[in-house]
Formats: structure tokens, sequence, C-alpha cells
């Protein structure tokens, strides 16, 4: 009977092992895991977790049931330290070594952490896995100062879902815009004003320089200094800037990795035994005709398809049109596309004004992307757009008294 060892028990690792059934692999499945949980959702970890909407529990991608029924074994709170590519076999941290026939790596990605004074303070956060929110939410009691390092989105739910529990939230940006790396201008500014409206203080154009210990207890730190000198209380700061994808079990294993472990359209490595999905990889997408690296579950997800189909040897091209979404607040912003190069924004709606507008993005006449704020409908058949190479005129676009189905007459 042959093995698939899948590594990583996340969005990519739990999906890539369903696929695997669904496309009739009759082995053994094997998803090993260096969290203590079944694969669980992420998204809501900043957002219903943090807000206390939701619990863990809730969160899980697939009942436990489902992984029996389906004959799929994990190996939780288990870290792969090496890939023995010669034999076929893995080396587990605590000395175990197991042997696969098809190895999948869903290793995803870790925060990047900042390298200042201070960072190994108390008092200092990031926020990946659950336990990252089960230790912020010990520290809430109470109304608390807290400062969130970076306006991206993971930044900014956060600071939406704090500020809604009634926190003092200040967010500190470098950058002279949140949102900088993905948005139009006008979108970073809707967002400024939305979170500002909520009472959340927003630092922008600044760079952390420390986070500095308390007086009283030099273990924890208090305040975030700037490089400009301000200063900042904060009995909890969270940082956000971004993640690292993980690709050292790859590096090691002498798989070619460069800002992700390099895969092909069907999620192949050079190795003929090991496919990867999700954070991880670096990919090339034919429809976008350049290579990337996504953090997004409908990546992960589609991605875990196409490797799930090269092992069972019937492979399937992934190719899809990346989307994603963020909860901010009463906001729902969704994403089709992807904007990188765009050279005109047509705006529907007013950004200035209200909480719902589509920012459509546009590269040499071509409708590439959308940002659609509390606009599901624009956002279903922005989708449908970007599959059908569909541009409608852009006076089309920004008419408000035009029904958004037209465009796909
Ligand atoms: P990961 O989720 O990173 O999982 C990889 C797993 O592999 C991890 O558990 C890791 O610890 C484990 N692992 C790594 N190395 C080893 C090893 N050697 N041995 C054993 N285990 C190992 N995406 C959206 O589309 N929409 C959102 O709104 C959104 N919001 C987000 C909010 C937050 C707070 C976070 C953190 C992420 C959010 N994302 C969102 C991103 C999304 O969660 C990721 O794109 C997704 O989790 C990627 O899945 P993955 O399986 O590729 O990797």
């Amino acid at each position: 009977q042959s093995t698939c060892v899948i590594i990583g028990a996340s969005h990519a690792g739990a999906h890539l092992a369903a696929c695997l059934r669904q496309q009739k692999w009759a082995g053994r499945i094997i998803v090993i895991g260096d969290d203590d949980r079944l694969p669980y959702h992420r998204p809501p970890l900043s957002k219903a977790l943090l807000a206390g909407k939701q619990s863990i529990d809730q969160l899980l991608i697939r009942p436990e049931s489902f992984y029996q029924k389906q004959n799929i074994e994990f190996m939780l709170n288990r870290k792969v330290a090496r890939i023995n590519r010669t034999d076929k076999t893995l080396q587990l941290a605590d000395g175990e070594t197991l042997a696969y026939d098809k190895l999948a790596l869903c290793t995803g990605a870790r925060v990047r952490r900042l390298d200042i004074c201070g960072a190994e303070l108390k008092g200092v956060h990031y926020l990946r896995h659950y336990r990252d929110v089960e230790n912020i939410k010990t520290n809430l009691d109470g109304q608390r100062n807290i400062v969130i390092v970076g306006g991206g989105y993971i930044g900014l739910e956060t600071a939406a879902s704090l500020r809604q529990l009634g926190h003092k939230v200040t967010v500190i940006e470098a950058a002279y815009r949140v949102l900088q790396r993905v948005t139009a201008p006008e979108v970073s500014t809707f967002f400024q004003r939305v979170h500002q409206e909520q009472g959340i203080q927003l630092v922008l154009d600044k760079q952390v320089a420390e986070f500095v210990a308390a007086k009283d207890d030099p273990t924890r730190s208090d305040r975030v200094l700037c490089t400009d000198g301000s200063l900042y209380p904060a009995d909890l700061i969270i940082v956000g800037i971004g993640v690292r994808p993980n690709v050292e079990l790859a590096e090691q294993a002498g798989l070619k990795t460069a800002n992700g472990i390099w895969v092909n359209e069907f999620a192949q490595t050079e190795d003929p035994d090991i496919v990867a999905a999700g954070d991880c990889t670096n990919h090339p997408n034919a429809l976008l005709n350049t290579r990337l690296r996504l953090e997004s579950v409908p990546n992960a997800m589609e991605q875990a398809k196409s490797a799930a189909a090269s092992i069972c040897e019937q492979p399937i091209q992934y190719a899809a049109h990346p989307w994603f979404w963020s909860d901010q607040c009463d906001i729902k912003l969704q994403i089709a596309g992807f904007n990188n190069g765009y050279d005109e924004v047509v705006l529907r709606g007013d950004p200035g004004v209200g909480r719902s507008f589509v920012a459509w993005y546009l590269k040499q006449n071509k409708l590439i992307a959308a940002d659609c704020i509390n606009r599901p409908k624009e956002f279903m058949i922005t989708k449908q757009l970007l599959a059908k190479q569909i541009t409608p005129e852009k006076h089309l676009l920004s008419d408000e008294s035009v029904d958004p189905k037209r465009f796909l007459e």
C-alpha cells in the first residue's frame, strides 16, 4: 500500500487530503502538523475568534468524523525536521523516521518578526495560530491601550476587532497610507476614514524603533518608541508586518526555492514524488502570465486540488484568478483578480461617503481586478468578467444606474 505524507495541517494540507480521497487515492494518507489542533480556519483568528464571536471548536475546517470516515490519519503536535529524498523518508524532530511514497509540502508561512530592541519582551504579540489569539485574550481584561504595528489586512482586522471590544487602539504604519502594498490610494483613504470613525488612532508614515521595557517590570514592554522620538503607551502590542514562506525543509532537501517552494502549474516540484501547495509556494499562473506567491485560502484550496491530482497522476492545471476577502468593522472587502501593475482605477460609488463602492483596476484598458466594498454583486460579476476576459466600457463601470449584470451580456 502506497503512503502519501502531507506536511502541514492547515488549509492546504486538509484540502489536499480530502481531494486525494475524492480522486480515488487508495493508499494511506498521513497529515503531520506542528499545531495541536485538527486543521482550523485561520481567517477568523483576527475577526470572529478575537472579537469573541466564535470559539476555536467552531472553526474546524472539517469535523474529526470526516477524517475518520475518509481514513485520513493525523500526527499532530509533531514537526518534520528533515526530508531524505534518496530513501524517501522523513525525520521528525523527536527522532522518529517515517517512509513516504508521495510527499506534499503544505508548510505555509510564518510571521515576519520585527528585529528591534525589546522584540523579545513580554507584551509583544504576533497573530498566526489560535494560541496567539488565546495569549492576546488573556491580556484583555478592562480597557487596554493596544498598539498594532502594521496597517495591512491583519493589522486592520485586529484593530477593528479589538476596538469593537472597547479597547483603545492605535495602528502604527510605516507607509504613508494603510494597505499601501495591495490597494489603490482611494481604497486606503476609505479604510483610514472608516477606522478613524470607529475611534481607532492611525499613525502613518512612522517607523517603530523600540519596544520600551516597563519601569516597574523590565521583562515587559509598556511603550512603543518611534524613530522620530514619539512614544505610544501600550498594555499590549500586536505586530502584523507580513509573513515569510516556510521553505527550509524544501531547501534542505535540495529542492528549488525562491520566495517560496518552486512548483509548476500542476503544483509539482522538480522531484516527481513531491508536490507543494498553499502559502509556501511560488507558482506560475498562466492567466496572469506571471509567477507569484499568494497568501490566501482560495489559493491554498485550488492549488491543493492540483497537487492531489498530480499525486493521483491525473494532472489538473492550476490557473485560477486570485480572490480574497477581509472583514473590518462593518465592511466586507472582497477582492477579485490581481491588481499588480494597474495603470487606472475606475470607481463605482463614492469612497468619500458611506460604506459601499467598487474600485475596478485596469491595465492597458483591460480589467484585471476589483476591490468590492460591501458590494457582493459586483464581486461575483467581476469574477465572471475576469474568467471571460470581458472589460466593460469605463463609463458603464462607473455608472451606478447600470445593473452590473449587463456587463456580462
Ligand atoms: P498555513 O495556514 O500557514 O499552514 C501551514 C501549517 O504547516 C502550519 O500549521 C505550520 O505550523 C505547519 N508546518 C510548517 N512546517 C512544518 C513542519 N516542518 N512540520 C509540521 N508542520 C509544519 N486568507 C484569506 O483568504 N482571507 C482572509 O480573510 C484571511 N485572513 C487571515 C487572518 C489571519 C489572522 C491570518 C493569520 C491569515 C489570514 N489569511 C486569510 C491567510 C490564510 O489563513 C492563509 O493563506 C492560509 O492559512 C494558508 O494555508 P496553508 O495551508 O498554505 O498554510
